[in-house]
């Protein structure tokens, strides 16, 4: 038996079934919801892809459906998943495909994949080799964490020598059979998510542990080789929230402003924001600061409110009344207004929804 025969062998009877994306006409995946899956999945868990990706293809059913779609709204339906590149990317590359492929025509190898915006060898080695049954090895960060438990590798997390040693070992591991490719890719995933885990690996049932170096060694739980440390550097941010009673309802509105084309937060809403040194003036108040980590930096960010607002928060039924002036007077461009609930509906970053959820809940208290 091989590593491949044996993880093949576990999938069939162990691996996990029944997300909407496997699920197959005649046999066959759908392609666009692979696609769609295999990037909601770069960052984010399955159990929380499940419930946005219904929601996401039942918005958009086709990939012309997506190419068509208003960026906007795109990212208001990626909305609480995260990392909003992705959902950038996902829309230009429908858009590319639809100039470039006939309907139901798609690209067949992985570099054709890999050239579309935000597809990296991973993620388009899994599309084809689960649609396409192409011998290409895919290397998440769950089958990295298996194969560095498998040959005991040295080389530190993160580190280009760990991920050039273990494409080589993906690779090389694969099996004969073309046809075997959708099964072993989904295994393989399935090992490293349900199996091989990063505190708890279950080595004793494990069907690939006669192949494992860690598990032989009995330090399973030493690889992989942790990346050396290294303080993530905090950026300070100043927002300002902005009130505005509706002239026809009275309903209470708050301002965001649509963040620029570049940066994290990409054609987001978020709060106005000011530089942290800047002078605050009479009248204004701090209400509460929390931090929101990113990959590389910490965001500490000072939340600004005028008093009468601040004041409010805590009487039910109250909606303070602030000048419609005061962006200007910080000299932000002015931002749009709307009702929390409507806020929570559009394309806005976590940090952003849990404000406007504490606010919300300040003032209904
Ligand atoms: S034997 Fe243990 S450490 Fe090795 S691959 Fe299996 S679960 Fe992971």
């Amino acid at each position: 038996m091989t590593f491949a025969e044996d993880l093949l062998a576990w999938g069939r009877l162990h691996g996990r079934r029944g997300m909407p994306w496997q699920q197959t006409t005649n046999g066959v995946l759908n392609v666009y919801w692979v696609w769609v899956s295999e990037v909601m999945l770069q960052q984010t868990q399955v159990q929380t892809v499940q419930h946005y990706f219904l929601a996401f293809i039942r918005r958009f059913p086709s990939r012309r459906a997506l190419a068509e779609a208003a960026l906007d709204d795109v990212l208001a339906a990626w909305s609480g998943l995260g990392y909003y590149r992705r959902a950038r990317n996902l829309h230009a590359a429908a858009r590319q495909l639809e100039l470039n492929y006939s309907q139901n025509d798609w690209p067949s190898s992985r570099d054709a994949w890999q050239a579309l915006p935000g597809l990296g060898r991973s993620t388009a080695a899994a599309i084809v080799a689960s649609c396409f049954n192409q011998r290409e090895a895919i290397l998440d960060g769950n089958v990295k964490r298996v194969l560095a438990r498998q040959v005991c590798a040295e080389q530190p997390w993160g580190s280009a020598a760990l991920d050039r040693f273990l494409w080589d070992e993906a690779q090389a591991r694969l099996p004969r059979q073309a046809d075997a490719m959708p099964l072993y890719t989904q295994s393989l995933m399935d090992l490293g998510a349900t199996v091989c885990l990063p505190r708890r690996p279950d080595c004793v049932p494990c069907p690939v542990s006669v192949y494992c170096q860690a598990f032989q060694r009995k330090a399973s739980l030493e690889f992989p080789r942790p990346k050396p440390a290294k303080a993530r550097p905090v950026r300070q941010a100043r927002w300002l929230v902005i009130a505005q009673p509706d002239p026809r309802t009275g309903e209470f509105r708050l301002g965001l402003q649509q963040q620029p084309e570049e940066g994290v937060w990409a054609g987001l809403w978020s709060f106005p924001a000011l530089d942290p040194s800047a002078f605050m003036p009479e009248g204004w108040a701090e209400w509460e600061r929390f931090q929101h980590d990113f990959s590389h930096f910490r965001l500490a960010v000072g939340l600004w409110m005028p008093k009468p607002l601040l004041n409010a928060l805590g009487e039910a039924g109250s909606v303070p009344s602030v000048q419609d002036s005061v962006p200007v007077a910080f000299g932000c461009s002015p931002p749009t207004f709307k009702t929390i609930t409507d806020w929570l509906e559009q394309g806005i970053p976590s940090p952003v929804r849990q404000v406007l959820l504490r606010l919300a809940k300040s003032l209904q208290t």
